[in-house]
């Protein structure tokens, strides 16, 4: 497995993000997983809407990293499933949120 540029790839799948930030204003759609993150409108407290990027990006938690999250949360799976359905869930979020979104200021 690789890691280039925001971009995951092994043998089965590559996953990679565009920073759009929707994950990051939409923790609700992940269930409770996020819920000590939310700053009560389900955006986290962390998010930095000017620049769409997170403000504790190095001390984020495990659970907002791709490697440390799989091997603490998601191990049930193989890795090359844990970034398919990372990617099925960028795409959901994009498709119920649209564009517009992703440019909030
Ligand atoms: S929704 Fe996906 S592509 Fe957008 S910032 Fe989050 S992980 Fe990256
Ligand atoms: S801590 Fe950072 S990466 Fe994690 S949800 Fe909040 S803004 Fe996103």
């Amino acid at each position: 497995m690789l890691f280039k540029n925001n971009e995951y790839v092994d043998n089965q799948c590559t996953f990679n993000c565009d920073k759009c930030g929707l994950c990051c204003q939409h923790l609700r759609d992940f269930g409770d997983l996020y819920h000590d993150l939310d700053d009560g409108t389900g955006c986290c407290r962390y998010y930095d809407s000017r620049t769409r990027l997170c403000r504790i990006y190095e001390i984020r938690p495990l659970k907002c990293r791709v490697e440390e999250g799989y091997s603490t949360y998601f191990n049930s799976i193989s890795f090359s499933e844990y970034l398919a359905k990372t990617r099925l869930g960028c795409m959901f979020l994009k498709e119920k949120y649209g564009s517009h979104e992703q440019n909030k200021v």
